[in-house]
């Protein structure tokens, strides 16, 4: 069996890595943000599935988002 190489390249930009910011509206104010992956919030809930939340900067709600719209790729690292 020969050893396995280790690829030397590294992926400096690609399209499979999508975009880290989406848009969503507040649930409180209607306002629309540029939600971040920074700004997202895990929210485990065993009953109806996984969420993220945020704050809105302008009316201070937080908004519940299914974790299943939230893109892979801004998707803070889920902890424990
Ligand atoms: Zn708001």
């Amino acid at each position: 069996m020969p050893a396995l190489v280790r690829p030397a390249m590294k992926v400096i930009k690609s399209p499979k890595a999508g975009k880290k910011t989406k848009r969503f509206k507040c649930s409180g104010c209607r306002a629309t943000l540029e939600v971040g992956g920074k700004d997202l919030k895990f929210q485990a809930d065993p009953r109806d599935g996984n969420a993220y939340s945020f704050t809105c900067p302008e009316c201070k709600q937080d908004t519940w988002i299914a974790a299943d719209l939230i893109p892979q790729a801004m998707r803070p690292a889920a902890r424990g």
